[in-house]
Formats: structure tokens, sequence, C-alpha cells
């Protein structure tokens, strides 16, 4: 499978490659991130909600599992950590076939749950600031947005 890496030197490097990718999004869109705590998931999403347009503040929804947000698309931001491994179908789907784009925080939780095709990204600590970046398109939507993004 072909994945994309590099490297962001501060939390704005993140926040602005998802910014970018934003700009390409569709309704149905799906995007999981995987990385540990304080890796830079949520940075990311903040970057991307700016990029529809999202004015609120995006905030790690902890304690609600998901939180909704209207843009030029509406921004539905799941972190699913609290849920553990869960194999129960808590309506997932409705989100990912709806009418905006999914952020999943910890999507590996709700592995079995997760549409086939989905932008996976993954945030790797590399030191105080650097994190890498990977980005693995499934799919052939994906494929296609990454050669578009990448060839910017
Ligand atoms: P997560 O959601 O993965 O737990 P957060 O995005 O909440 O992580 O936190 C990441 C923290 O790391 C933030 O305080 C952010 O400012 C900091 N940070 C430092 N460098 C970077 C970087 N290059 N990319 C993203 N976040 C970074
Ligand atoms: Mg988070």
């Amino acid at each position: 499978m072909e994945k994309y890496e590099f490297v962001t030197n501060t939390p704005d490097e993140t926040g602005s490659f998802s910014y970018r990718l934003a700009q390409r999004l569709s309704p149905g869109d799906v995007i999981t991130l995987e990385g540990d705590l304080g890796a830079g998931k949520t940075t990311f999403t903040k970057g991307l909600a700016k990029g529809l347009g999202i004015t609120r503040t995006v905030n790690s929804p902890t304690f609600t599992i998901i939180k909704e947000y209207k843009g030029s698309l509406p921004l539905y931001h799941m972190d699913v950590y609290r849920l553990e491994h869960s194999d129960e179908d808590l309506g997932f789907d409705e989100y990912f076939n709806g009418e905006g784009v999914t952020v999943v925080e910890w999507a590996h939780l709700i592995k079995d749950q997760l549409p086939q095709d989905r932008l996976t990204i993954k945030i790797e600590h590399q030191g105080d600031m650097k994190r890498k970046i990977t980005v693995t398109p499934i799919g052939e939507r994906y494929q296609h947005l990454c050669e578009e993004l990448f060839s910017e």
C-alpha cells in the first residue's frame, strides 16, 4: 500500500497540513488518527476544522465520544479512547455515511466498525516538537486525494 511520510517541527506545521487536506474533503470522508497521548491527533483535528471554516474551539471530546461542528461541511469529531475495545454497535455508520467529514481519534479501538475505505494517519513523537506523520490512503478515492495533495 502506498504511503506518504513527512516530519513536522511545530504544532502549526501539523495544523497547516490538515488545513490543506480539509480543502479537498467531501461529504462522507473518514479520517482515522493513530498516535500516543500527546502525539498531536487533536492538534491535527483543530487545523482540519479551521480548514472547514469552523470557528468554534475544537477540544478532545474525551467524555462525549462524538462532537459535531458546523462548517463548510459538518465535522464529526470522535475520540473513542474511553470505549476501549468495543464490539457494540453505537451507530457510527450514520456519521461515516453522513453529510459531513468524520475524524476518529484512537480508531483501532473500533476497527471492526470502520468503513473499508478511509484515510489513515499515524502521528509519532520524534522529539519535543518533532512528529513523523504517515498518511496511508485506503481505497481509490483517498489514493487519488493523496496524489493531488502531495503534488501541490
Ligand atoms: P493527542 O490528541 O494526540 O493526544 P494533542 O494534539 O492533544 O495530542 O496534543 C499534542 C501536543 O503536542 C500539543 O500540546 C501540541 O502543541 C504539541 N506539539 C508539539 N509539537 C507538535 C507537532 N509538530 N505537531 C503536533 N503537535 C505538537
Ligand atoms: Mg486528542
